[in-house]
């Protein structure tokens, strides 16, 4: 069990739910070694860690590695990567595709969708956000389709150091993306913040350690089109809508409303990567929650649960979430401000709140244990922050 015991020196720090891309270079890397996560998760970490043994992921943290496309509901599939689920809906005018998550995965797709639809080209792209694990590889696609992102992606990918999660931020202000930024959180928190040194130094130019915002991003193409607030598309006799939620896990998010198959496809907020097939689930908690006031968590929740939907599917989760499962996310997050907040009036330090604030009611969630303490400084230091 891994608790962060210091608080973060930068008030400002990216956070998110859970290490996406540690997972996801673990995934690719057990995917080329054909390795179970038991195998290769410790060889792989102390790796990432420069030798430091952090130890194997806890047990069924991540979905085995394996590629398959499955049905959602209508007209709408999903096809994953490990843990790490795309959705496109196949209409007769062509098919929208929900992220590429890898160069290799897009290839892989293309093939898959050639035979199985053919003479139905890929003809949008949408990008649930900017984090590079869900959207690498969108040029395989660029020959059919126009690119849709969220309005903040394009802030996010014009030359300045990007909004990321797991608590990597830019350390010492020099604009790079360094190894050390990824690999930090990773070696205070293994498996839950931070990032393996690869994902940085496989896209360094000339093999450094050290990456600028153009080399990080080589393999995500722009979108061609944004919006703001909302954006609908009608293509194919189909209606799909774009939503941004709100600031949370990023702050480029876009939810997207399949509305003939009322089906929403969101990825990383609500589900994150440590979802499996529950979203009882406790937040990582990096950094004070992603650099995002928790009202915004709390807005981007209640954003989700006032659209029409009968279930959620996204890239985490191997199952359909309902309605109730978005409620469930958006009372916690206002359950531990309300506890920790309380705490902060009657003047407790944190340390007394460590110890004194249990989140009794989330005791059977996953991850409780790990989480609890981390979950109490996250809200304490972005309550601080956002007054
Ligand atoms: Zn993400």
């Amino acid at each position: 069990m891994l608790i962060a015991t210091r608080p973060s020196p930068a008030p400002l720090r990216a956070a998110w739910r859970l290490n996406l891309w540690t997972a996801a270079t673990l995934g690719a890397l057990l995917l080329a070694l054909g390795l179970s996560v038991a195998d290769a998760a410790q060889p792989a970490a102390a790796a990432a860690a420069g030798g430091t043994e952090v130890g194997p992921p806890p047990p069924g943290m991540f979905a085995p590695p394996g590629r398959s496309i499955t049905h959602v509901a209508g007209d709408l599939y999903r096809a994953n990567n490990g843990g790490w689920y795309v959705g496109f809906l196949v209409t007769p005018a062509g098919i929208v595709l929900v992220d590429t998550l890898s160069t290799d995965f897009a290839r892989w797709l293309k093939r898959q969708l050639a035979e199985r639809f053919p003479g139905k080209p890929v003809k949008y792209v949408i990008y649930s956000h900017s984090h590079w694990d869900h959207v690498e590889g969108g040029a395989v696609f660029a020959d059919t389709a126009t690119f849709i992102g969220q309005e903040g992606m394009l802030r996010n990918m014009d030359g300045r150091y990007p909004a990321l999660p797991g608590d990597i931020v830019d350390r010492n202000d020099d604009g790079m993306l360094d190894a050390e930024e990824f690999e930090q959180p990773f070696t205070e928190r293994p498996w839950f913040c931070g990032a393996f040194r690869s994902s940085v130094t496989s896209k360094a130019q000339g093999g450094g350690t050290r990456a600028t915002p153009a080399e990080f991003f080589a393999e995500v193409r722009k979108p061609d089109i944004v919006y703001s607030e909302r954006m609908t598309l009608r293509f194919g006799g189909k209606t799909i809508e774009l939503v941004f939620p709100g600031k949370n896990h990023a702050n480029d998010g876009t939810a997207v409303l399949f509305t003939d198959e009322r089906t929403l496809f969101a990825t990383d907020f609500p589900a994150d990567a440590l979802v499996q097939k529950t979203m009882r689930s406790l937040p990582s908690a990096c950094g004070p929650f992603d650099g995002h006031p928790l009202s915004e968590w709390i807005r981007s929740y209640r954003t989700l649960e006032g659209l029409d939907f009968d279930i959620l599917v996204g890239g985490h989760g191997a199952v359909a979430f309902s309605k109730r499962d978005v409620a469930e996310g958006r009372e916690y997050f206002e359950y531990l401000r309300h506890e920790v907040d309380a705490a902060m009036r009657r003047g407790l330090s944190l340390e007394q709140m460590r110890k004194t604030i249990l989140l009794e009611p989330y005791r059977d969630w996953a991850y409780y244990d790990q989480l609890r303490i981390p979950n109490i400084e996250a809200a304490y230091y972005n309550l601080k922050i956002y007054k």
